[in-house]
């Protein structure tokens, strides 16, 4: 990737181990000439790779042996565009230790200058406008470089040897502080200083970061935390939050090596951590209210570094400066108009952002990262795919949580998180987005992958597209080709893809399935038996409404304390819906059952955000030690149907005798995972397939993931689970691309 300092860390290495030759930038592909004694030649080869700079993406070294030249000297030579070769472009990365030694220096010209960078660290993505990579198709074309900058920028023994957003106090975007009460006036005097007095006295701060303006509170402050949700209209999300460094998030939370080491990546993403059991002290709870676990994200630009240091490492929320269901705001004008009336405080500067990027979301499995949200700090990295593309794809992705992604020759590129595409807002970004990565990837898609649902957003994009071959991916085969394709599989494998809604082949709405097959085929082998969701949409909103359809479904009486707060007309209306079939289109969704069982539990009647039930009946489930399982069924038809009527009456049973809900929550579990492990002996009996990809947004669930993961290795099956994109909707793009190069290789 360009502008990450590999050239002159090349010209560095030669030129310490006395080689001549040159290196030079051609299109995606870096090509050295070194001359020099067979073991400096080796060294230098082995060194390459060891030491390479911490954004450079090597994937793999051609060497062939040439006649020396008798070169004097070891130069960086003109960049020229490769023909057909793949563009790069780096992901935004965090403020580097060099960097920030600098920005804290007193001798230093940047110190305490909010945008400091170098070839290590920065904002790539983020300020992009065109390929390739350099400062005039950056938003940083808008400021001259000072003479002492450009002698930096043009000298390849510095660090910031074309670091396109360079920048100094005397040549750089400025920071300012506009009070939103007082009329929109600037501030005067030091605007972090402004800054870090309103979170000391409550208020509410809107932050221009890489990816889009941040809405910061003191996360101590109970009545500041409260006024944003009130302010932002958003009843019970956690709220993320930032802290000055590991330790401090130790002192709130357990934090595993291997979280810490993410903590501190130059990803710099949100990492779900367990609170400690003693409670995290000084953090209001309405931070993260009902949840076992914290968001937590260290300071990753060098204006967060000057407000975490000049508060004294006061621990803020940082949640994403948008309304509730709109995109991030990425403008200052677009601040001004959409955060007047949330933020009291505007701190932005003048550097533009032209991608939108919200921060990416990670959980740690063991070591490894399951992406809750892939975004900032990743996107738009490649993934290299087990196959070659035969054209140039666009995957537009799924309505929820999307994505899209672009594949070319072994790559995949997939976007930041274009988000939730029911808003005109967010709509509008996708469209453009999608343009800008076709030019910056230099993409010109004779194939447009989707998902079957027509009233997708995404869905009616492509069918927009004229002149190219459309191909359209059932959603769940969709999540599953998502998770082969990270693992680099070919082949059949039984796909376990669970999740909350996707379109299926029959109409009805799929999230329970089991399919077998690979890229270009699969068949239904199994589902969860379907129950109607009365009222459509609105059953994921109202988990009440699943726990009454589960419940007549399997022949109990609808009652119970999880409908305390239904009104007798609302339910009435539901139980005639549900006795008439009307408005009650019929579902195998894993998602609706545990918010069924969630509402059984007592957690939720009405949710406010997707997945809350489930995140709920998990946090429960963790405090159960219980290991026994409820009774299910399995009816052997083809596909295989999973019949949970016994579990829902058993589930009603020990809730009539007073079982607690942390032990009905962890049985639940604990069936679930059985009944996974049941139907893929099933399966493999069936199919003689032995390798499992697991995919859907209800694999987010850390304790179903994990029994999944146990039970399915106890049984020697080979399982294998998204750590590369996430296993939500947000994974789906990878996976339509990857079925659309089946289909067209095949066809
Ligand atoms: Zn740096
Ligand atoms: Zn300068
Ligand atoms: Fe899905």
């Amino acid at each position: 990737m360009q502008g990450v300092g590999f050239r002159p860390f090349v010209h560095a290495l030669a030129t310490g181990l006395n080689l001549r030759g040159f290196v030079a930038n051609r299109g995606g592909r870096v090509e050295i000439e070194v001359e020099g004694p067979p073991d400096a030649l080796d060294r230098f080869e082995r060194e390459l790779t060891a030491s390479a700079p911490p954004l450079a993406r090597i994937e793999s070294i051609a060497t062939r042996l040439a006649n020396p030249r008798g070169d004097a000297d070891f130069r960086i030579a003109e960049s020229r565009a490769g023909q057909g070769t793949t563009v790069y472009i780096s992901p935004d990365a965090a403020t580097c230790d060099a960097c920030l030694i600098e920005l804290l220096d007193p001798a230093d010209r940047r110190y305490r200058y909010p945008f400091i960078n170098c070839t290590a660290c920065g904002p790539r993505l983020t300020i992009i406008t065109g390929s390739p990579y350099d400062r005039e198709r950056t938003t940083m074309d808008a400021f001259e470089m000072c003479e002492r900058c450009r002698a930096e920028y043009t000298d390849p023994s510095d660090r910031r040897f074309h670091a396109e957003p360079i920048a100094c106090p005397a040549c750089g975007p400025r920071l300012d502080a506009i009070d939103l009460d007082a009329e929109g006036r600037a501030v005067a005097g030091d605007p972090i200083a402004a800054a870090v007095l309103d979170l000391r006295l409550g208020r509410i701060l809107a932050v221009k970061g890489l990816g889009g303006f941040h809405l910061a509170c003191d996360a101590g402050n109970a009545v500041a935390v409260e006024e944003l949700r009130r302010r932002k209209h958003r009843d019970e999300k956690p709220f993320a939050i930032m802290l000055a460094d590991v330790d401090a998030a130790r002192s709130l939370c357990m934090v595993s090596a291997a979280e810490a080491e993410v903590l501190r990546s130059p990803a710099r993403p949100i990492v779900l951590l367990h609170r400690r059991a003693e409670g995290t002290g000084p953090i209001a709870d309405a931070v993260a209210p009902q949840s076992t676990r914290l968001g937590v994200m260290l300071p990753y630009t060098p204006l967060h570094h000057l407000i975490m240091e000049a508060s004294g490492g006061l621990p803020l929320v940082m949640t994403s400066g948008n309304r509730s269901d709109e995109p991030i705001a990425i403008g200052n004008e677009d601040a001004r108009s959409r955060l007047h009336g949330i933020a009291d405080l505007l701190v932005l500067h003048d550097r533009d952002i032209r991608v939108r990027c919200d921060d990416s979301v990670v959980r740690l499995a063991g070591a490894a990262p399951v992406f809750v949200r892939r975004s900032r700090g990743y996107a738009p990295a490649p993934l290299t795919l087990p196959f070659e593309c035969p054209a140039e794809i666009l995957a537009v992705g799924g309505q929820m949580k999307n994505t899209f992604a672009l594949g070319r020759d072994r790559h995949a590129f997939i976007s930041h998180h274009v988000g939730d595409l029911d808003d005109l807002l967010a709509l509008e970004a996708y469209e453009r987005d999608v343009a800008l990565y076709e030019r910056l990837f230099d993409v010109t898609p004779g194939a447009v992958a989707h998902d079957l649902h027509p009233d997708y957003a995404s869905t009616r994009l492509a069918l927009g597209r004229t002149g190219v071959t459309l191909v359209g991916v059932q959603h769940h085969h969709a999540h599953i080709a998502s998770c082969m394709a990270e693992h680099g599989l070919t082949g059949d494998v039984i796909g376990v893809a669970w999740d909350g809604a996707g379109f299926g082949a029959d109409g009805h709405v799929w999230g329970g399935e089991f399919l077998a097959g690979g890229y270009s085929t699969v068949t239904r082998a199994a589902h969860l038996r379907y129950v109607a969701m009365p009222g459509g949409d609105r059953a994921a909103r109202d988990p009440w409404r699943m726990a009454l359809a589960h419940q007549q479904d399997a022949l109990v009486e609808p009652a119970g304390p999880s409908l305390a707060t239904v009104s007798a007309v609302e339910r009435a209306a539901v139980i005639r819906m549900l006795a008439r079939g009307i408005n009650a289109p019929l579902t195998s969704s894993a998602g609706r059952l545990f918010d069924a069982v969630a509402s059984l539990c007592g957690l939720h009647e009405r949710t406010s955000f997707e997945g809350q039930a489930a995140m709920s009946l998990e946090s429960l489930a963790e405090s159960s030690a219980d290991r026994a399982a409820y009774a299910y069924e399995i009816l052997d038809s083809d596909p295989l149907v999973v019949d949970t009527r016994p579990m829902i009456r058993a589930i009603v049973a020990d809730r009539e005798s007073h079982a607690g809900a942390a032990t009905i929550a962890r049985r639940f579990h604990t069936t679930l995972a059985e009944i996974i492990a049941a139907v893929c002996l099933r399966l493999r009996e069936r199919t003689g397939l032995n390798r499992v990809a697991v995919s859907g947004g209800v694999f987010l669930n850390g304790i179903l993931a994990d029994e999944v993961q146990s039970r399915l290795t106890a049984l020697t099956f080979e399982v294998y689970q998204h750590r590369l994109v996430p296993p939500g909707d947000g994974g789906l793009s990878l996976g339509q691309l990857a079925v659309a190069a089946a289909r067209l290789t095949d066809a």
